[in-house]
């Protein structure tokens, strides 16, 4: 739900609806997933309050980021007395691989746990989170994420400020995407929008070029230097990235 889909909602009885099932015992909790700024969410939990949850974005980068301000949404959901599911809390990957830099920060602290798990540990530290989404693509990731899980430990003050210490170093590093794809059925260009951030972030975490990928993801889109700059992604992508500046940057890096 952001504000285009929150007319979309009303226009079409969504609310009614979902809230008619609820009354007809078809569901226990209902709610929705949010994507936009706080004084929206604050507008649709007064007007709705019937809703049980909402399923925000929350991670440690996004939380004061004037973007996402997931800080600011989380505050008012809990105002709203609700329940919060946490979505993205990983980043898209991009916290489970941090940057040369962040992992001395967390060697230098004495961190014992995988850069995801401290992720996914922040998110599941805050009170009224009852659930946090963590996208999982191997066996190994959810054994990483059972163990800190099962018996699970809040982050202390010491992790905390470590976290902190990493959130500058990764903000001056990486384009924020989530690889949510959305941008992608909008392009009239074709240009695998989220594959290019992707490189581009491994290169700011490694310091390497990957050109092989490149060629890859480029064979059946278009490349980041065919923008048109018709601006159709910016005004769907949830992350409120800059994708037309950003493509310009990794172009000059992948294709010069
Ligand atoms: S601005 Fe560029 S990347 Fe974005 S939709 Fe238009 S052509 Fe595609
Ligand atoms: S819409 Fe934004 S966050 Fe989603 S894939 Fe595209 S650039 Fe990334």
């Amino acid at each position: 739900m952001g504000k285009e889909r929150y007319g979309n909602t009303l226009k079409f009885g969504g609310f009614e609806f979902i809230c008619g099932l609820k009354e007809r015992g078809l569901v226990k909790n209902i709610g929705f997933s949010y994507h936009d700024d706080p004084q929206l969410l604050d507008e649709i939990l007064t007007k709705y309050p019937e809703m049980d949850m909402v399923q925000l974005q929350i991670n440690y980068l996004d939380w004061n980021s004037p973007a996402i301000q997931s800080g600011a949404c989380y505050d008012v959901a809990c105002r709203h007395g609700k329940k919060i599911i946490v979505m993205e809390p990983v980043k898209g990957g991009s916290l489970a691989a941090l940057p040369d830099k962040a992992m001395d920060v967390m060697k230098e602290c004495g961190a014992e746990g995988s850069p995801a798990s401290y992720a996914i540990r922040y998110a599941a530290s805050l009170d009224n989170v009852m659930m946090v989404l963590s996208g999982m693509s191997s066996l190994e990731q959810v054994k990483d994420n059972v163990s800190y899980m099962k018996d699970f430990k809040p982050l202390n003050g010491d992790e905390q400020k470590m976290l902190e210490r990493i959130t500058d170093i990764v903000n001056d590093s990486i384009t924020p995407c989530t690889n949510c794809k959305y941008c992608m059925e909008e392009c009239p260009q074709n240009i695998n929008i989220p594959a290019y951030f992707g490189l581009y972030n491994m290169y700011a975490a490694t310091g390497k070029k990957t050109n092989m990928y490149y060629e890859r993801y480029s064979m059946n889109h278009g490349n980041a230097s065919e923008c048109i700059k018709c601006g159709k992604c910016e005004r769907i992508c949830p992350q409120h990235i800059k994708i037309r500046d950003e493509l310009v940057k990794f172009a000059d890096l992948y294709e010069r």
